[in-house]
């Protein structure tokens, strides 16, 4: 049996042979008795500018394994790979009819998940299939023409295919090396699986998507693309069917809505058919730009990071004034700003990075935590019609043109002065004062998180960076309520999954909570 040895702490220059040798080193072994071994956790330890180091655990096999373990019995980091079973799927055969609606990590695990089961569904997504989705994304960046169909968050993929792809979590589950390794056999890199901070990019994760509706159609699902949910049908109380772009009707027993946290008119028509929701706090605020080498130089002591991954960072602060969380969200080292609205008259920023993140400029969203003290009342749509409300504030900024409000980091945080202003948001930015635009105790605790950022990275606030806004869609405003079988507490049948169902925050949960609903779904098979 393979065993781990962990900790292992080198220089970040070292290269292949100098870690192996350390380790025979450390095992006391000669190369004759390793039969084979590989890197399963590599993390970056740049804490200490002069010392940046990788810290590994690898795993190894050698002749004599009883011997070796024996040995180190008494070390902590040295310890045998703990023993999995291998999940098997018994295949399933039924009539009823599944539909899955919506194609980001959500639906798109629920459906694989299925598939290993031999089971099939009808998948359903508004969008449009990833390659035309790009097409449609570029021509409203270039020209600000938007398609409120097919657009950054609308679209084959899901929300998260224009981003940096990153595949971190914080949520433990046991699927989630099923995930990273069915990323890989789609076409993502295979350092994901080892990587403490994996990404993929935008670029790859195009691909990937484009693979897992491959094999999607080759065990027999239907994809109907420019399909959108636009009503449910009941019989006796349970699901019964739905009706597509308002004209056709398909039946079905169970219906997994992964619609996502933009689905605006999903969750409207949710409403009208009585289904519980409730709505839920997120966070708000503006995206920071700046060049990579200055955050380089900050992060590393070198601002060409030379052999060295993009630097990235994550920042935190508690406002006392306001009693508001500040944090940083969805960095994207070597990446663009970008306009990323779903609802025509609104600005959104986010952000998004090729696998290489080499872009010149590094982004993050600055947010603040919002809920009841914004949006009073306990309509479920109140912090939806709080975040409209500033992507249209953001929207007649801009000169109603998509171009997004924007002003240099330093002139917002000192409330006055003139500097220069550059982003790579696209269509443009317009130059202005963006405390005017955001809540008061919004602003005024960005204002003292960015101050509190500079003291944490000097040189964070700083006249080289610019700010644009509004960054809105960092997670769903609205849970859709649903019992321990994953099924609305209003309605038997309807499965809400992922993001826009208030249960995930980001792709790998996303992808976790799909999963968790097409095994319920099963379950529910096996027991009729
Ligand atoms: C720009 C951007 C960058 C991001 N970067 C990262 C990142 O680097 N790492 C990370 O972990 N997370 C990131 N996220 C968040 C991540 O993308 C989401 O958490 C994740 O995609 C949620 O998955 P989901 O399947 O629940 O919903 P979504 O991905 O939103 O997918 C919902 C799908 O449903 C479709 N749909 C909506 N309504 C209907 C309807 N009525 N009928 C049919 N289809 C419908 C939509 O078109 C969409 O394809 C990013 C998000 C954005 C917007």
């Amino acid at each position: 049996m393979p065993f781990l040895v962990r900790n292992l702490v080198f220089d970040y220059r070292a290269a292949e042979p100098a870690i192996f040798a350390h380790l025979l080193n450390r095992l006391s072994l000669n190369r004759e008795e390793v039969v084979s071994w590989k890197i399963v956790r590599k993390g970056l330890d740049a804490r200490k500018k002069k010392a940046i180091r990788y810290v590994y655990t690898i795993e190894i096999s050698v002749c004599d394994e009883a011997a070796c373990l024996a040995k180190f019995a008494d070390d902590r980091d040295v310890t045998p790979v703990p023993e999995t079973t291998p999940k098997t799927y018994t295949p399933i055969t039924t009539d009823k009819e599944i539909v899955i609606a919506g194609m980001g990590p959500a639906g798109l695990f629920a459906a694989l998940r299925l598939a290993e089961y031999g089971l099939r569904a009808t998948i359903i997504e508004r969008g449009r299939p990833v390659e035309q989705r790009v097409q449609d994304v570029q021509s409203f960046w270039d020209h600000g023409i938007l398609n409120p169909e097919s657009n950054v968050q609308f679209g084959e993929g899901g929300a998260g295919t224009f981003s940096d792809g990153k595949l971190t979590t914080r949520i433990r589950d046991e699927n989630l090396g099923y995930i990273l390794e069915n990323l890989v056999r789609f076409g993502a890199p295979r350092e994901i699986l080892c990587l403490a901070k994996p990404h993929i990019g935008t670029d790859k994760l195009r691909r990937v998507v484009a693979g897992i509706r491959a094999e999607l159609l080759e065990r027999g699902f239907t994809i109907r693309f420019s399909g959108k949910l636009t009503d449910i049908m009941t019989r006796k109380g349970q699901v019964s069917g739905l009706v597509l772009n308002e004209t056709e009707e398909l039946p079905c027993h169970y219906l997994v809505l992964a619609t996502g946290h933009s689905a605006r008119d999903t969750y409207e028509m949710l409403r009208k058919r009585s289904i519980h929701m409730e709505r839920k706090p997120f966070a708000i605020g503006l995206r920071v730009e700046h060049p990579q080498e200055l955050i380089n130089g900050i992060q590393y002591g070198d601002r060409s990071a030379s052999g060295l991954p993009t630097a990235e960072y994550v920042l935190t602060h508690h406002d006392p004034e306001t009693d508001r969380p500040v944090y940083s969200f969805c960095m994207c080292p070597g990446g663009v700003v970008m306009a990323a609205a779903s609802e025509e008259g609104g600005v959104v920023t986010n952000g998004m990075s090729s696998f290489q993140r080499n872009s010149p400029f590094a982004n993050s969203a600055l947010v603040v935590a919002v809920g009841e003290k914004d949006f009073p009342g306990s309509h479920p749509f109140a912090g939806i019609e709080f975040q409209r409300s500033l992507e249209q504030k953001a929207f007649a900024a801009g000169n109603f043109s998509y171009y997004a409000p924007a002003q240099n980091l330093l002139d917002f945080a000192s409330g006055k002065g003139f500097h220069d202003v550059r982003s790579t948001y696209r269509p443009g930015i317009v130059p202005v004062d963006l405390a005017e635009i955001l809540p008061k105790d919004v602003a005024l605790a960005l204002k003292a998180g960015v101050r509190q950022f500079d003291r944490k990275m000097k040189g964070f606030l700083t006249v080289e960076a610019s700010l644009t806004g509004v960054e809105t869609r960092t997670s769903a405003p609205v849970r859709i309520v649903r019992d321990d079988t994953c099924q609305s507490v209003s309605l038997p049948g309807l499965f809400p999954a992922g993001e826009g169902a208030g249960y995930a925050g980001g792709i790998m949960s996303a992808a976790v909570d799909g999963i968790r609903v097409a095994d319920s779904i099963v379950r529910d098979l096996c027991l009729k």
